[in-house]
């Protein structure tokens, strides 16, 4: 009997292992379809394998990555330096808890301190847990800094804010796919139209008002970039009004917009690794995504003692958080950043790219629009928020060998990884071209 069943182990074992050798991207998409929740619509490609701008799908096939894991992989798929400090450190120690101390965080933490200007970090994984930190850590310096009374602290957000999925963060969104039937929600946030000054120094007249979270470029409601000098304004009514100035960089941040940050983008200093003048540099920075380059979930919350200072041992943590693996791969991607000069990059070949668009735009009626800052940017197709010609131009780009996806409706956003050359980013506006002219709607 037992012998039976372990021959037939084995016998399936052999059949599973035969067919997931000769799997196919159709097989794979049935099988995540059958056994995955279906919180995601992917676009109907697999991939195997990615290196720099480059990923290749399971029939082998090469494509030019134009979404880059939403902006986490600025640094270029396995970046070498990176893929090692992570595979090092693996090998000899990987978590601790902060029960114990290690000796990877405290040097990453007076390096990415230094890197970005603060007095302190607080390291966590993902983005919405950075950006839920920094909303405790808002409320925690209201209550004890800034005599709020208790349960009464309000925070302001931005009308078609992206910050992330958890139960508090959805609460503050207007997206009614994100938000249907997971209440009840949580209270203490008060939205405001973005990039609208007035309407900032409104909701600071309330009262209990503790602090203003926003994204410098607001990426997943479609690219939005603000008008020049709000960011500056936000920041000066804020400190007007003793209240937090809270910046979501998580995708904004780390060379993306041409700039280390965005929230520094509209100043007009030459330094491109600055991380903020005082006129725009927030009161609490969050960062995700790029600050590993893909490689391994880190995030982190930045502030000033006289911020970070309020909490306390027990008060808040993570027990993945700042572990010695994160760390290491942190310091290796912001090296990266720095060592082969992201910023600049982004800056010089966004210019060439909206320049290009544009070119293409007026000699097309299916796109109206380009937008965006150093290598975030956005093309606005020429029809309805509900139509499915954006999505079908994105499958025609994927057949010519250039991966994006919509965000919204018909606004497709274009992010390569910043270590592009300005040949490959020609290339890539050939074949952005040559599958406007061929669309078909
Ligand atoms: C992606 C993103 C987040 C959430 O990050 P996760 O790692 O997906 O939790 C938060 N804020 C902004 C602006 C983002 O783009």
């Amino acid at each position: 009997m037992t012998v039976l069943r372990d021959e037939r182990i084995t016998q399936k074992t052999n059949i599973m292992s035969t067919t997931m050798e000769k799997m196919t991207s159709k097989d794979y998409i049935n099988i995540e379809d059958e056994h995955g929740a279906h919180n995601y619509h992917p676009l109907g490609v697999v991939l195997k394998k990615g290196e720099g701008v480059y990923v290749w799908d399971v029939e082998g096939k090469k494509y030019y990555d134009f979404l880059s894991a939403y902006s986490a992989v600025n640094q270029g798929h396995c970046h070498p330096k990176i893929v090692d400090a992570m595979v090092e450190q693996a090998k000899t120690l990987t978590l601790t808890s902060r029960a114990f101390y290690n000796d990877a965080l405290g040097p990453y933490e007076k390096y990415v301190t230094e890197y970005f200007g603060f007095d302190k970090v607080l390291p966590m994984n993902t983005g919405a847990e950075a950006v839920e930190t920094a909303i405790k850590l808002c409320r925690k310096w209201a209550y004890e800094k800034n005599n709020i009374a208790e349960d009464k602290a309000q925070i302001i957000v931005c009308e078609n804010n992206f910050h992330g999925r958890t139960t508090t963060i959805v609460s503050f969104s207007n997206d009614p796919v994100a938000k249907k039937n997971f209440g009840p929600f949580t209270p203490g946030f008060i939205r405001i139209p973005y990039d609208d000054v007035d309407a900032l120094a409104e909701a600071l007249k309330k009262d209990n008002v503790a602090g203003f979270l926003v994204e410098p470029i607001q990426g997943e409601a479609g690219v939005y970039v603000p008008s020049e000098g709000y960011l500056a304004a936000a920041k000066a009514l804020c400190k007007e009004n003793n209240v937090l100035f809270i910046a979501d960089e998580v995708q904004t941040g780390i060379a993306r917009t041409g700039r280390l940050l965005a929230s520094c983008g509209n100043c007009s200093c030459e330094d491109k690794n600055c991380s903020g003048t005082p006129e725009v540099k927030p009161d609490i920075l969050i960062l995700g995504k790029a600050i590993s380059g893909g490689v391994y979930p880190v995030s982190a919350v930045l502030a000033d003692n006289h911020v970070m200072d309020v909490i306390k041992p027990g008060q808040h943590g993570s027990t993945f958080g700042g572990n010695p693996v994160g760390c290491k791969v942190a310091i290796a991607a912001l090296d990266v950043v720095r060592d082969e000069k992201l910023a600049e990059n982004a800056q010089v070949l966004g210019e060439l790219f909206r320049a290009e668009m544009q070119r293409i735009i007026d000699g097309s009626d299916l796109v109206l629009k380009v937008r965006g800052k150093g290598l975030l940017n956005a093309i606005i197709v020429n029809d309805t928020e509900e139509s499915e010609t954006a999505w079908n131009l994105c499958v025609a780009l994927m057949n010519n060998g250039l991966l994006a996806k919509p965000t919204h409706g018909n606004i497709i956003r274009f992010a390569p990884p910043l270590v592009m050359t300005k040949e490959q980013l020609l290339e890539c506006v050939a074949i952005i071209e040559k599958t406007i002219n061929e669309f078909k709607r």
